[in-house]
């Protein structure tokens, strides 16, 4: 008969989550220490609400009381269609919010598992402060790249992560997967603005993605504004250039698909928007993270025109 841990494997499938890895839930005391020294070095730039509560990022227990098990999920998003330039968009946001589309799967996912099994979970989507790596590693679905992104095998680095926190014991992964970037070398190199600065650890503050995401200044730092390479929401350069994104494979979600078929914004577009037009455009999108000012802004560094 199949295990409970077999189903849900299964069942997740069924939901398009490409595959789901589970760890007892406990303390992360190693990734703790990695990330307070990540955290000392300043490499978080000004996102400083991940210095708040380590001791809650780093044990779904304070999270989620009861938590047995975490259950790490992989959503595939690449969907075929290339970059171009310029306003390009990272490829994790051309289509519907992640947070809604993944939350949704992780969501019935949960609610199946209550059916079948008495039990009580916490759906965590990039909401809840989580290692959302850490836990994927620990759950067997990929290691961690010298880009610090993660990479399954099976369809490499284009996938989101969530979790679902539950109080039940599962079957789990004995064997983390090994770390297969070797000796290569190729996100390194290919960083316009030398944001990885040793394998492993990616300086935010020399980061197009942070900049042009998250970072609120009026003005991009210049040795961002110089090497933009067109991109005007994130970046996927250190993604693109993975030798083990050649396992890429189309996503079955629809919800992935680019908005519009648009996989970059038209500069003098952004330029010109007004509040109105934003709303409507990005509503139920990951890009209104950025918010206009900081579309605005980095439209103008790409070459369009702050006026209009
Ligand atoms: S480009 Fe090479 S070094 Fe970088 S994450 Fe991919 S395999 Fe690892």
């Amino acid at each position: 008969m199949r295990s409970l841990s077999e189903k849900i494997r299964e069942k997740a499938r069924e939901f398009g989550i490409h595959r789901v890895g589970f760890a007892p839930a406990v303390e992360l005391s190693i990734e703790r220490g990695k990330l307070a020294e990540w955290l000392a070095r300043g490499n978080h730039g000004e996102m400083r609400w991940m210095e708040r509560e380590p001791e809650k990022r780093t044990d779904p227990r304070i999270l989620f009381p009861p938590a047995k098990t975490v259950i790490s999920a992989a959503v595939n998003y690449f969907t075929p269609h290339q970059h171009e330039g310029p306003g390009k968009i990272s490829r994790y946001a051309w289509g519907d919010d992640y947070h809604d589309v993944v939350k949704g799967k992780l969501t019935a996912l949960l609610d199946w598992i209550k059916h079948e099994v008495p039990a009580e979970g916490k759906v965590c989507v990039d909401t809840a402060p989580i290692m959302d790596k850490a836990w994927a590693v620990r759950g067997g679905l990929g290691w961690i790249g010298k880009h610090s992104n993660l990479i399954t095998r099976e369809v490499g680095s284009w996938v989101f992560l969530g979790e679902i926190l539950i109080d039940l014991e599962l079957e789990y992964e004995t064997e983390p997967v090994a770390d297969h970037c070797g000796t290569c070398t190729k996100c390194i190199e290919a960083c316009p603005t030398d944001a990885i600065t040793e394998p492993y650890v990616v300086d935010s503050r020399k980061c197009i993605s942070y900049a042009t995401i998250e970072l609120r200044d009026e003005e991009l730092p210049p040795q961002i504004a110089e090497n933009l390479n067109g991109w005007l929401y994130g970046c996927d350069i250190c993604q693109d250039v993975c030798p083990w994104n050649r396992f890429e494979m189309p996503s079955e979600e629809e919800a992935f698909e680019p908005r519009n078929g648009e996989t970059a914004l038209d500069p003098t577009r952004i330029a010109a928007m007004e509040h109105e037009e934003y709303i409507v455009r990005f509503r139920r999108s990951a890009i209104k993270r950025a918010k206009l000012p900081g579309l605005k802004r980095n439209a103008a560094a790409v070459g369009g025109n702050r006026e209009g």
